[in-house]
């Protein structure tokens, strides 16, 4: 069936690229370009994938389906990516190894996020592709530092002199090589780089992405207390848009833009927002913060603990206070998130409330 999305005659019309389509940041980053009226082609690993991507996006939005292609491109292979990039104005490179499976080694993380991004970027540039929009994170800024009070800015990098976790390595590294190779053999084409915190809000589909465990922990009452830490975080639908704004704004070029729609909160503030906006829908979700020295001692045996160790006792506090001022973004506040990540969870039946 074609559905048609409504276009004005003043739409400038572009092509562009995301890559890794299926994944859940980059879904809403397909969504918000085809309602902003982009064309969009993007990437995924398994053309399995296509028909349910296909399904969420019209679920969410009404366009014709000719606008969207789907083609096959994997990160540890050149195959695929000249012509992903073909006939492309800009290309949003949102997909990277993260913590949806575990990788057989720390070197193989780093090295699909780093030379992942060099494949991307090498494929953008002699497709003569205007700006590249990298998905950087949060962990490649705020990572290996002693603690501090004054929230983390564009201006931090991470600190890979320090013990920095597997995905935050792969991360930081990926963003210096695409920085180096921009500017050595970048031909002048633009990039930019958006830096998300810890990234939740509703999903397109029946998915259960990485980065929405610890809500869907909550809710379906896995753990009886929050781990202690402290983290900033965004809505998935402003970090689409950030990345939209990241892509045409003339200010966005050569800049780190940090996606956080404000100050950090700790896991058990959030579990208290959660049953404040959900009522007896987050009946299970805890109310209490498990000791700093408790869970340190566990997480040398419980594997979801031993997973969150290097977050234990920190406060990963960053602002999105430059792109609001540059860019004009406004994201949301996170108890909003919050209703609409569960409501979307629990329609969707990846948690069963109560
Ligand atoms: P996600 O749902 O797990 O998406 C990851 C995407 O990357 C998937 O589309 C995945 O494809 C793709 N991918 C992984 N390895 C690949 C490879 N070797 N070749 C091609 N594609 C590959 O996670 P997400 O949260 O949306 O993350 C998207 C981006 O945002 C990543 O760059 C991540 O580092 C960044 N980020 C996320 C957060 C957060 O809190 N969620 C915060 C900061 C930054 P498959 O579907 O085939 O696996």
């Amino acid at each position: 069936m074609t559905r048609t999305s409504p276009r004005t005659p003043d739409t400038p019309r572009t092509q562009v690229l995301v890559t890794g389509g299926s994944g859940f940041i980059a879904s809403w980053c397909v969504l918000a370009l085809l309602e902003a009226g982009h064309d969009v082609r993007t990437t995924v690993r398994d053309a399995g994938r296509e028909p349910a991507l296909r399904d969420s996006l019209h679920a969410a939005t009404d366009f014709d389906d000719a606008r969207l292609t789907v083609v096959r491109a994997d990160l540890r292979a050149d195959d695929g990516w000249a012509d992903a990039v073909a006939g492309c104005d800009y290309v949003l490179h949102v997909a990277s190894p993260t913590l949806r499976t575990v990788p057989d080694s720390a070197e193989e993380m780093v090295a699909a996020a780093r030379d992942g991004v060099l494949r991307v970027l090498r494929a953008a540039r002699d497709a003569k592709v205007r700006r590249v929009v990298l998905t950087s994170a949060f962990g490649a800024v705020g990572y290996g530092h002693p603690p501090r009070t004054a929230p983390f800015t564009e201006e931090d990098w991470t600190n890979l002199d320090a013990a920095v976790p597997p995905y935050q390595r792969s991360k930081t590294l990926a963003e210096r090589a695409a920085w180096q190779f921009v500017a050595e053999e970048g031909g002048g084409m633009e990039l930019a780089a958006v830096h998300p915190v810890a990234v939740i809000g509703p999903v397109l589909g029946p998915d259960d992405p990485p980065s929405l465990r610890a809500v869907r922990g909550m809710l379906d009452g896995a753990a009886p207390m929050c781990p202690p830490f402290a983290t900033s975080w965004v809505d998935v639908r402003d970090v689409a848009d950030l990345h939209v704004r990241a892509m045409t704004d003339p200010a966005a070029a050569g800049g780190r833009w940090l996606a956080s729609a404000g100050r950090s909160l700790r896991l058990v503030e959030v579990a208290r927002m959660l049953r404040e906006q959900c009522g007896e829908r987050a009946a299970k979700v805890p109310t209490r913060e498990l000791p700093l020295p408790v869970a340190r001692l566990l997480s040398r045996f419980e594997p979801k603990l031993r997973a969150l160790r290097p977050q234990l006792g920190q406060d990963f506090d960053a602002t999105g206070a430059k792109a609001e001022r540059l860019l004009g973004w406004r994201p949301r506040p996170i108890g909003r998130t919050l209703a609409d990540t569960a409501d979307s969870l629990l329609a969707h039946g990846v948690v069963r409330g109560g």
